[in-house]
């Protein structure tokens, strides 16, 4: 069945190796994520759509131990909640970005450590869309990570 982003051209979807979709600015060359309307550094608007390298390294992270409020909501109640990892993830020398983690056991966690984005199951629409979002997995992650990222 098809799976459908979360929101538009935030990462490259149906995609073997997805990318995050942030933006470059023509004028001085800083890189953010998600691709804004003009650029925060500088105030131009000439940024352009830059895919992020898939891999990085882990910065920093927790874990999610309740329910986020909307628009992070993804169909949850308390009852079925979670909890999960949020880290900040620095790709490339470009930029940092925040996501889910495949893993909320911060044992298998360590600054530093090598993340790749993978696109995991967000909810289930009315419709029966399965609707999808990014995240990062530990790249040694072995069994479980690749079933995740194999998930479609
Ligand atoms: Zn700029």
């Amino acid at each position: 069945m098809a799976s459908v982003p979360f929101a538009p051209d935030v990462f490259t979807w149906p995609a073997d190796e997805p990318q995050l979709v942030g933006g470059r600015c023509g004028e001085c060359g800083s890189v953010t994520f998600p691709q804004p309307p003009s650029c925060a550094r500088c105030g131009s608007t000439a940024v352009e759509r830059h895919l992020l390298p898939r891999r990085g390294t882990l910065w920093t992270f927790t874990t999610q131990e309740f329910l986020p409020k909307e628009p992070y909501a993804s169909g949850e109640t308390p009852e079925t909640f979670r909890p999960y990892g949020v880290g900040l993830v620095q790709l490339g020398d470009e930029v940092r970005v925040e996501g889910r983690l495949t893993t909320a056991d911060v044992a298998r966690l360590e600054f530093g450590m090598e993340m790749e984005v993978v696109v995991v199951p967000f909810r289930i629409d009315a419709d029966g869309t399965e609707v999808v979002t990014y995240a990062f997995a530990p790249v040694d992650a072995g069994v479980e990570g690749a079933d995740q990222a194999g998930e479609r």
